[in-house]
């Protein structure tokens, strides 16, 4: 069974690249933001006060998380594409900041990552979740990089100034980096990528030429 994982900040490009790998490597993939998002979204839905820890816990506990095929629900709920509204991403990273959300993510993130060969992407997927993951990769690009490339894709669908969405990856990079408990890093036996001259091709090409060992 091989894990393979891509960490860092929002935007750089992990989801896309990381669903491509998997596609040509016949492997599953786990989108674990997805699964904050969703906490958060359901939290939202509920009227919880977001800055209430406890609250927000005890929603946690009883939260029913689950996959059918590719699709997530949260208690019964499509998860997409609500999760990727403004109001769940403002709020994203302070309920993934608190230890009893990322508890019971990391434990599921685990017992899907048991089930077979899969590429999950995250902020702390090969410090944390899996340690031994087989392949590690860090995956980042210039904070104007990624906002341009956030802007251009959700231009259609959002009222954000490229100017709101770089504040908005600034103030994440900033929380995910210095929160307490498993904070962004680079885990130290990673493969870095620096995708901000590179395209989602060229990127895909570096991980799979590293994977079989060229
Ligand atoms: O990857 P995405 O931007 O959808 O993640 C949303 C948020 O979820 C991140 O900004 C971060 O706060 C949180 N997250 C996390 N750990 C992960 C994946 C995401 O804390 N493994």
């Amino acid at each position: 069974m091989t894990a393979i994982s891509i960490d860092g900040p929002s935007g750089a490009g992990k989801s896309t690249i990381a669903k491509r790998l998997a596609e040509e490597l016949g492997f599953s993939y786990l989108d674990t933001g997805a699964m904050y998002r969703g906490m958060t979204y359901l939290a939202i839905e509920k009227g919880i006060d977001l800055d209430d820890e406890e609250a927000v816990c005890r929603m946690t506990q009883s939260a029913m998380l689950r996959y059918e095929g590719q699709d997530l629900y949260v208690d019964d709920l499509p998860a997409e594409p609500h999760i990727r509204s403004e109001a769940v991403t403002r709020s994203v990273s302070l309920i993934s900041s608190y230890g009893c959300v990322r508890e019971k993510m990391v434990a599921m993130q685990r017992m899907l990552a048991d089930e077979g060969n899969i590429v999950l992407d995250g902020r702390d997927i090969g410090t944390t979740v899996l340690p031994k993951a087989d392949f590690k990769f860090y995956l980042t690009a210039s904070p104007e990089v990624r906002a341009r490339r956030r802007y251009l894709e959700n231009k259609e669908k959002s009222d954000l100034s490229y100017e709101q969405v770089l504040e908005d990856i600034l103030r994440r990079d900033k929380y995910d980096s210095n929160r307490a408990i498993s904070p962004l890093r680079v885990p130290e036996d990673a493969h870095q990528i620096d995708s901000s001259e590179l395209n989602i091709e060229q990127v895909v090409q570096i991980m799979r030429d590293r994977i079989r060992g060229k």
